[in-house]
């Protein structure tokens, strides 16, 4: 096997990072078909399955010009149904700010990135 994650950007500069080494695990593979939703067509699949592993049908310079959607399927039904293999983290500098300002002043935010 190639390298155990693949991570690439989309264009609302979401960072998207597959940890295969638990997508090798997984029984389901949930977030091929979150990503193949038949009403969607396949001009907005992204993934598909290589070797028993997510892997990009696009080049990550064409994910980051807008071939993914950031519509964050795959995470959610990978949260519900796969072995948390994939993660999506939005850069949100002034919410970090503002958690790390509510932690200062002793309080526990509900919501933790
Ligand atoms: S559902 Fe999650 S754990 Fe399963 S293959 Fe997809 S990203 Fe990996």
């Amino acid at each position: 096997m190639g390298e155990d994650v693949l991570e690439f950007e989309t264009m609302a500069g979401a960072i998207i990072r597959f940890d295969l080494a638990k997508c090798d695990d997984c029984k389901t593979k949930a977030c091929i078909e979150a990503d193949h939703l038949p009403f969607l067509g396949p001009v907005l699949e992204l993934l598909e399955l290589k070797e028993g592993r997510p892997s990009l049908m696009w080049s990550k310079d064409e994910i980051k010009k807008g071939k993914c959607t950031d519509c964050v399927a795959c995470e959610l039904a990978c949260q519900l149904h796969g072995n948390g293999g994939v993660t999506i983290t939005y850069s949100m500098p002034k919410l970090d700010e503002y958690l790390a300002e509510l932690e200062r002043k002793g309080i526990k935010p509900v919501y933790k990135r």
